[in-house]
């Protein structure tokens, strides 16, 4: 199995830092907005966000979290069909900038599927997007305002994200199938 790196530690930590510094200034500052990390790997990386936030501007940026799961639908002519496990808003998100958060985008269900869970839930103001990782390969009409780092894949091909968090280790790379 040939695996690649693609980021290492310092890699991830300047890839957020420059998202965090984007964030602040495409919204002129953090006044309402709220992060919500996709689990599992996107709640740490809201959480370090809000901190570099924190550290740039002195000001806290809530995180929240929405849990997701793609399962295969044999049965259905649609491959991957989205369902939502768990919310937990830190604050009612009516009139806020909701900055989503998750380790990798690929097709974009998984994001309409967060995108209809907030506007049942109510109305934000503006709903933006952040990835560490933009694999490509989209089958829907999404795309991220904030992005670590862009990289063409194969579809065959799985981006391993690490994160001192819930991994033994800090990177990312690329597994060949
Ligand atoms: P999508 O819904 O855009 O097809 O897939 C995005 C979701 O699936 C994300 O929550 C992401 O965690 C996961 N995902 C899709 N492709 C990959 C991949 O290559 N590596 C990892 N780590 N996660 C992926
Ligand atoms: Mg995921």
């Amino acid at each position: 199995v040939d695996k690649t790196l693609l980021m290492d530690d310092q890699g991830i930590r300047r890839a957020l830092t420059r998202i965090s510094h984007e964030i602040i200034e495409k919204n002129k500052g953090v006044e309402n907005i709220v992060l919500i990390g996709i689990r599992t790997r996107g709640v740490p990386l809201a959480e370090r966000i809000s901190q570099n936030i924190k550290e740039i501007e002195n000001a806290a940026v809530p995180v929240g979290m929405l849990d997701i799961t793609l399962y295969r639908d044999d049965l259905s002519t649609l491959a991957y069909q989205p369902i939502i496990h768990e919310t937990k808003f830190p604050c009612d998100i009516n009139g806020k900038t909701i900055v989503l958060v998750d380790d990798v985008l690929f097709t974009g269900r998984t994001i309409r599927a967060a995108l209809n869970a907030l506007t049942d839930l109510g109305r934000p103001r503006t709903i933006q997007l952040a990835v560490l990782i933009d694999r490509g390969h989209r089958e829907l009409p999404i795309r991220a305002d904030y992005v670590g780092k862009n990289v063409p894949t194969a579809a065959k091909e799985i981006i391993s994200v690490q994160l001192n968090d819930t991994d033994d280790n800090e990177q990312v790379i690329i597994k060949e199938p």
